[in-house]
């Protein structure tokens, strides 16, 4: 048994597909997509037999590198540039990121505008004024505002897509990757996978158990230390996504900006250090946590409760002293491990 094991983990270290690792029952592999670093672990073991994990990590992959370009704003041929170059003359699209786009609107109505792809008019602003180290002026503020709104799509019934605003164009960086990780899901579970984690820069899911027979131990990071984490969530079959403003931001006139933008005012957030959601789905998880962090922690919750079974989650809110405060939704105590803080 044991020569068989080690046996098995040469093989899968000449396979050759690197990075790749096999550990004591446990497939990985990582790539750079979607502009992070995307991870599969795989538990297998040789008495599973059949065709092993790397022909489901491998569709899987390829699966991801197809909703990365299409569903990106630097690629001119992807679906998203086709929608932002449609007023006047529908896009036709892939029928993925047409459902894509769908859910979003559908979580725009479910955080009553919180969430809305529409706000890339505001993210461009905000860029350039990184890039150009000013702040964005009113006039310039009300200009991106007018154009946001998902009002402005037109979801033809034939499949196609029209911005019927001339300024309008969509945003899909908050719903994406949790639709990219629930896919790379499916295609392992349909190989035959059943334990598994997918994560995405920090959007997970995870199917069945660990390898070691356990539900997965995830940890939410404290958004103050990215070493440390806050809490250990237990999960099977199920997906947690944070989305907060340590990683990602913009910087004008010496302050941080968060990445994520409330439409309403047109302005990034402020004070929500990190939302953290669990959800059956990494795209429902991914779109809750963006809507979160612009709802902040009283309507974040009250979203979260809204949600019924399997929804979940964690806001921590920053003040000006920098201290934090942590709000639990009702169904996160579930989940929930331990506070190691
Ligand atoms: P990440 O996981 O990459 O940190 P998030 O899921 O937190 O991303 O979503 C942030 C991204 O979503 C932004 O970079 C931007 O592309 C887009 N975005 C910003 N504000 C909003 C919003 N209010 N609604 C929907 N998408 C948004
Ligand atoms: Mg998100």
């Amino acid at each position: 048994m044991r020569r068989g094991m080690i046996f098995v983990f040469f093989l899968l270290m000449l396979s050759g597909c690197s990075p790749a690792s096999y550990q004591s029952g446990k497939y990985s592999e990582s790539r750079t997509l979607m502009g992070t670093l995307v991870r599969m672990d795989i538990c297998w073991d040789k008495a599973q037999g059949g065709p092993g994990p790397q022909p489901a990590m491998d569709r899987a992959w390829d699966r991801l590198e197809e909703i990365g370009w299409r569903m990106s704003n630097y690629n001119d041929r992807s679906d998203v540039a086709k929608v932002n170059r449609s007023y006047g003359s529908p896009a036709e699209i892939g029928e993925d990121t047409y459902g894509v786009i769908k859910d979003s609107i559908k979580f725009s109505g479910l955080s009553g505008g919180a969430f809305d792809i529409t706000v890339e008019p505001l993210i461009k602003l905000w860029q350039a004024s990184a890039k150009n180290n000013v702040m964005p002026t009113a006039d310039e503020l009300a200009l991106a505002r007018s154009a946001v709104g998902v009002r402005n799509l037109d979801m033809m019934e034939d499949g196609r897509v029209q911005v019927l605003h001339e300024g309008t164009s969509i945003n899909l960086g908050g719903i994406a990757k949790g639709y990219a990780v629930d896919e790379a899901a499916r295609i392992l579970r349909e190989n035959g996978m059943e334990n598994f984690m997918v994560d995405a820069g920090g959007d997970l899911y995870v199917g069945g158990n660990n390898c070691r027979g356990e539900p997965w131990h995830l940890g939410i990071r404290d958004p103050r230390d990215s070493t440390k984490i806050l809490d250990v969530v237990l999960l099977r079959n199920a997906s947690v996504v944070t989305s907060g403003d340590y990683e990602r931001f913009y910087e004008v006139e010496g302050k941080k900006w968060s990445h994520i933008i409330n439409p309403k005012t047109g302005f990034p957030v402020e004070h929500v250090a990190s939302a953290t959601v669990i959800a059956p789905t990494a795209e429902d998880a991914d779109a809750l946590a963006t809507a979160v962090c612009v709802l902040g922690a009283e309507k974040g919750v009250e979203l979260l409760d809204s949600q019924g079974e399997g929804y979940s989650g964690l806001i921590v809110i920053r003040d000006d002293q920098g201290e934090i405060t942590k709000h639990e939704s009702a169904a996160y105590k579930k989940v929930r491990l331990l506070e190691s803080n």
